[in-house]
């Protein structure tokens, strides 16, 4: 570990990302891990999920208003979904461009959703959209002991 190599720890982001029951479903678990693997950025957290009801109802607190809201919460709690805390420099923009646009259809070919999925309501992946919800979504969908903080050997190739 060399910590005069790591990037400086206020650069570093957490962001919450999820592979929705479709994506589950779909057999599309290893393909959407390997690319946030490849861009460089470093698992905290994972594990294979039944989410309650109750949960995916405060995880998408914001969208209750919603005419879809009913439908996104019988969507997520559908089955078993892959829940991950992803950490690195940028990491929280830039998950959300790997996945791309919420609409599948507008979502540029190359990007997670742009490759994989074709509509809103099955769109394969969650990400979070500003560091402080990155932070307030790991705590949700993590207990403590489930996340695992570790020095990456290849940190010093990828941050200078
Ligand atoms: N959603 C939907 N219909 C809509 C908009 C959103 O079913 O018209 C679902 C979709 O699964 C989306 C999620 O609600 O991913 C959260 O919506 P948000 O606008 O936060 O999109 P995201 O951040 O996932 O791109
Ligand atoms: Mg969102």
């Amino acid at each position: 570990f060399l910590p005069h190599l790591v990037a400086s720890m206020e650069e570093v982001e957490q962001s919450y990302i999820m592979i929705k029951p479709d994506g589950v479903q779909r057999g599309l678990v290893g393909e959407i891990i390997s690319r946030f693997e490849r861009k460089g950025f470093k698992l905290t957290g994972l594990k294979l999920f039944q989410c309650p009801k109750e949960l995916a109802q405060e995880h998408y607190k914001d969208l209750q208003s919603k005419p879809f809201f009913p439908k996104l919460i019988d969507y997520i709690t559908s089955g078993p979904v892959v829940c991950m805390a992803w950490e690195g420099v940028g990491v929280v923009a830039s998950a959300r461009k790997l996945i791309g646009a919420t609409n599948p259809l507008n979502a540029e070919p190359g990007t997670i959703r742009g490759d994989l999925a074709v509509q809103t309501g099955r769109n394969v992946v969650h990400g979070s959209d500003s560091p402080d919800n990155g932070k307030r979504e790991i705590a949700l969908w993590f207990k403590e002991g489930e996340l695992c903080a570790w020095a990456a050997v290849q940190e010093p190739w990828l941050v200078e």
